[in-house]
């Protein structure tokens, strides 16, 4: 921490001991000509190969690299975390560690950002992966992302990123949700954008992922919609759905009532279970929706989650943060 570090390239490594000496030669020409106060972190995500003795002799060699050793494989996202945490950047750069994006492209993210945007996202817009295995589900769970979210980003999936550390500290990663930063970001009020990237071929060693991270993704996808929606408050949701159900119930029963008194038999009435069963869920439903109220705001609370985020005060025309 002696040194003032201003940009801090974070890399996930699961197996990647070919890649690792290439990919820290072509970090340390794209960044050497414009910058000087950078870092290379090094995550080793519980590697089975080589890639921890190759990534020790780096950080012997090459005085920019930081390297982090897990105790086990975590899983991208973790490893991701634990590289936001221990760099010291104010602009961190996140990319994989299989050579895949060209550090060419961290400059040209670095100067998107200083644009006056808090995250660029990568797009590989000529992406060179498997047709049918990789490029069509990320087509579809794009799609359908930016849909649900409202963020339209062409690629979500690409770890080419950059961020300003506030934006990672705000947000808390866990499961697979790194390829969702976009939308927790946003969610925090940050300044979003996209640029083509380079995408190469797999070089050395193979993906680490198959059809199956398409289901998490799915599933991480309900998490984030629902955290969109129901973070600030649960009850507009619930309250008003049970309300809904209440009202419907209320309307069934004030008809049954009416023809019970119109002299009608109404107990073997398919809509009097109807109305029961609709009135016992919007109760429920009104009730779930202040369990929510409290779970929201011991989550608010245990978290230390401000109510909201200032993006700069002014006095006399100046900033001053
Ligand atoms: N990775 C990791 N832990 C894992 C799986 C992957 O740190 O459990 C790293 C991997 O070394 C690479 C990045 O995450 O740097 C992306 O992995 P991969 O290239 O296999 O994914 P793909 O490009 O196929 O989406
Ligand atoms: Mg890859």
């Amino acid at each position: 921490m002696s040194k003032n570090i201003d940009i801090s390239i974070v890399i996930p490594i699961y197996n990647e001991e070919d890649s690792l000496p290439q990919l820290v030669n072509e970090i340390l020409d794209a960044m050497r000509n414009s910058y000087d106060k950078f870092e290379i972190v090094l995550v080793n995500d519980g590697s089975t190969d080589k890639s921890v003795d190759v990534l020790s002799k780096l950080t012997q060699e090459i005085p920019e690299v930081l390297g982090v050793i897990l105790r086990k494989n975590y899983g991208q996202t973790a490893a991701m975390a634990a590289g936001f945490n221990l760099s010291s950047g104010d602009v961190i750069v996140s990319l994989d560690g299989d050579l895949q994006n060209d550090p060419a492209d961290i400059p040209k993210l670095v100067n998107k950002l200083e644009e006056g945007y808090d995250l660029v996202s990568g797009w590989r817009y000529q992406r060179k992966d498997a047709e049918l295995r990789r490029k069509l589900p990320s087509r579809v769970a794009n799609r359908l992302i930016g849909r649900v979210t409202g963020i339209r980003l062409n690629d979500y999936g690409c770890s080419l990123k950059a961020y300003r550390r506030e934006v990672l500290s705000d947000v808390r990663l866990y499961g697979e949700l790194h390829r969702f930063l976009p939308v927790l970001a946003n969610i925090e009020g940050a300044r979003i954008t996209e640029i083509k990237v380079n995408h190469r071929a797999r070089k050395y060693g193979q993906s680490k992922y198959g059809i199956d991270r398409t289901f998490r993704v799915m599933m991480d996808l309900l998490t984030v919609w629902f955290m969109n929606r129901f973070l600030t408050r649960p009850m507009y949701v619930f309250g008003l759905g049970g309300i809904i159900a209440i009202l419907g119930s209320l309307i069934a029963s004030t008809y049954l009532l009416i023809i019970k008194l119109l002299g009608e038999d109404i107990g073997s009435r398919p809509l009097l279970t109807f109305a029961l069963i609709l009135g016992i869920a919007g109760v429920q439903l009104f009730c779930f929706g202040l369990l929510g109220e409290l779970l929201i705001r011991t989550y608010h609370e245990s978290q230390g989650r401000p109510i909201y985020r200032i993006r700069k005060t002014l006095r006399g025309g100046r900033d001053l943060i």
